[in-house]
């Protein structure tokens, strides 16, 4: 019975430890993926109209920005941290003056909030990797997916297919 005992305690003690182990190295993984940089660190790396929109969720104007009418094949990133965001094959022309997706190159790299402000209920598109605002989406997009990502330009960064090979399809 004491035999027993031991040998249950110490598998018992083994799968804790295993437990733990699993739940360092995620919480690790997860300090590397999340930014927290201060309002000074990102003055100092973005631009005013940047950091406006990205950090303070302002607006550029309809139809200013440079990706409203681009139409080359690549990948669009965060601005303000590089994070892959969407691919050229899901944008389109929603004639609503900001570059429009269908979707976001895959559900982990944006975050979706409920966004109250100005008196509208909007759902808020935020970068995973760094919190920056994007833009928003709404549900009346085309085909495949019917949703429009509605994002600043000012928040994107723009890789070319020529020159972006190590990018994942
Ligand atoms: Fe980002």
């Amino acid at each position: 019975m004491k035999t027993y005992l031991l040998l249950t305690l110490t598998a018992w003690s083994f799968t804790f430890a295993a437990c733990s182990q699993n739940q360092k190295s995620t919480s690790t993984n997860m300090n590397n993926t999340t930014m927290n940089k201060s309002d000074d660190e990102w003055k100092k790396q973005l631009t005013p109209e940047q950091f406006n929109v990205l950090r303070l969720k302002g607006t550029e104007r309809p139809f200013t920005g440079k990706f409203e009418d681009h139409w080359d094949s690549g990948t669009y990133v965060c601005a303000a941290c590089g994070n892959e965001l969407f691919n050229s094959s899901a944008k389109f022309d929603a004639g609503c003056g900001w570059p429009s997706f269908y979707e976001a190159l895959d559900k982990t790299k944006v975050i979706e909030k409920q966004d109250f402000a100005h008196g509208m209920v909007r759902t808020e598109i935020v970068c995973a990797k760094c919190g920056g605002h994007l833009g928003h989406v709404f549900d009346d997009g085309p085909k495949p997916t019917g949703m429009r990502y509605c994002i600043n330009s000012v928040s994107l960064d723009f890789k070319s297919k020529k020159d972006s090979s190590s990018i994942k399809k």
